[in-house]
């Protein structure tokens, strides 16, 4: 009973273990591999990251389009790893951004960036 006593009032003392969220940011630790973004004005639309994406999530249409389908990304990193470390453009950022709740999977964004400018997100 003392035991039981101790443990509550102790946990009592202590700070939450939760968080408010989404009142409160989270935190998310080092090396965290969230929401891509793509910077089309560091792209040189070489292709890389297409040839290494595991799940046919990245379509480069050389010198003309770079294409991104968020449902078919499993946030492995290894575009973002070739286009740093290889091609050295670093047009791909994985962020810490992990909120990307849709109703359903059709309405997961397809990122389109175009060379010569502009840009759309299909779906929402
Ligand atoms: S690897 Fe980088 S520079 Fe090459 S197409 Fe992909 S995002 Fe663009
Ligand atoms: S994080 Fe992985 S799965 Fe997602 S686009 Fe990049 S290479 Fe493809």
């Amino acid at each position: 009973m003392f035991k039981l006593f101790r443990h509550v009032f102790t946990s009592m003392l202590r700070k939450y273990a939760t968080r408010l969220y989404p009142y409160e940011g989270a935190r998310v630790p080092d090396g965290f591999r969230g929401k891509l973004y793509h910077l089309p004005e560091k792209c040189i639309y070489c292709g890389a990251c297409q040839r290494v994406c595991p799940t046919g999530a990245i379509k480069v249409e050389p010198n003309k389009s770079w294409s991104y389908d968020m449902k078919k990304c499993i946030y492995c990193g290894a575009c973002q790893e070739v286009c740093s470390e290889v091609i050295k453009a670093n047009a791909i950022h994985l962020t810490k951004h992990f909120s990307m709740v849709h109703p359903r999977l059709t309405e997961m964004p397809r990122v389109v960036h175009f060379k010569a400018g502009g840009g759309k997100a299909e779906g929402k």
